[in-house]
Order: structure tokens, then sequence, then C-alpha cells
């Protein structure tokens, strides 16, 4: 049976990176969708928790999907526990292929069996990204077409907290 991981922070999820799932999901017999933590970006505006409710309802309606969530561990270690599976990411742009190359060298130093596979971005999901999203919702801004309508609430509900931390 062929695995594939999806790894990313989806905070929040968007329809870019449901786009990527959903073209894994007819490739693979089945796709792990694995939250972590990037240390890197340490304001994370949704809890592991709440990042995993909502991948979940938005990847509901596709059976071979399943969603975990991993903040102990690196990715490298992570693909250990499922032999054979393939780490599939998107790819936007030259910018996201510069950094992605580089994590790949590192992921294969530490496990060797690591393999990644790139899907380019659809035309109208290459600008998109959870940091513009947070953005727009921040000022207010509408999400639809962005991401799943379904948790366009939650989002705005979110942006609100924020707005409200950010302004006293
Ligand atoms: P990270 O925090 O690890 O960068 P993200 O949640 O931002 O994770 O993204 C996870 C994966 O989804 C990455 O492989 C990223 O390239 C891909 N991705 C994000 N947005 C898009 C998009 N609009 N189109 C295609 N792939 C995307």
């Amino acid at each position: 049976m062929s695995i594939a991981i999806c790894p990313g922070s989806f905070d929040p999820i968007t329809l870019g990176h449901l786009n990527i799932i959903r073209r894994t999901s007819k490739i693979f017999d089945e796709v792990i969708v694995c939250i972590m933590s990037n240390s890197g970006k340490t304001n994370h505006w949704f809890t592991p928790d709440e990042r995993l409710s909502m991948v979940r309802r938005a990847t509901e309606k596709y059976p071979n999907v399943r969603v975990e969530s991993r903040q102990d561990i690196l990715l490298a270690e992570y693909v250990r526990c499922f032999p054979g599976a393939v780490v599939v990411k998107g790819l936007r742009a030259a910018t996201d292929f510069e950094y992605e190359f580089q994590m790949n060298q590192v992921n294969r130093n530490i496990n060797p069996e690591f393999e990644t596979l790139f899907l380019t971005s659809e035309g109208k999901y290459t600008f998109l990204s959870s940091s513009i999203v947070r953005e727009l919702a921040f000022y207010g801004a509408g999400l639809k077409g962005l991401v799943p309508d379904e948790l366009i609430p939650e989002i705005e509900s979110k942006a609100k907290q924020w707005r409200k931390a950010q302004n006293g």
C-alpha cells in the first residue's frame, strides 16, 4: 500500500493546502496529513488542537486521508514510523524551492530513506499562504475562496481575538 505524508503547520489550512492534499489522495492509497510546529514560526494563531480539528473538518470528505498532530518530533524521524512512505509538499515559487531543497537535504542527512515528492501549486493558489490569510483576516478582509467556507467563522473569530490583544 502506498502512503504519502503531507506535513505542515496549517495555521490555518488554506485551499492551497487542500488542493495539494486532494491531488495527493488520488495518487496514493493513503494520505497522512501531519500537523507539526515550525520552530521558526513562534507566533502560531491556532493551537495544535485547533489546527487538528480544522484540518480534520476540511478533509473529512476524502476517505483515504487521515490527520495527526505531532509537536514532539522532527519530520525526518516521524516518517520512520511509516516504512516506504513518501513526503509530499507543494511548491509555489522559486523561493519555496530553495527552502524545500535545503530542508530535503537536512532530512536526508538525518534519515537517508527520506524521499520528498513535489507537486506544483495550481495557478490560482500560487500566491496563497497561511500568513496571507492571517494578514487579511486581521484587517477584516473577506476570506471566501481562500480557505474552506466552513472554517471562515472560526478564523474571523480568532482574528478578532488577536486584534483585541494587539489594540488592548
Ligand atoms: P510550513 O509551516 O512547514 O511551511 P505550511 O503549513 O505553510 O507549512 O505549508 C505546508 C505545505 O503546504 C508546504 O509544502 C507548502 O509548500 C504547501 N503549501 C502551502 N500553501 C500552498 C499553496 N498555496 N499551494 C501549494 N502548496 C502550498
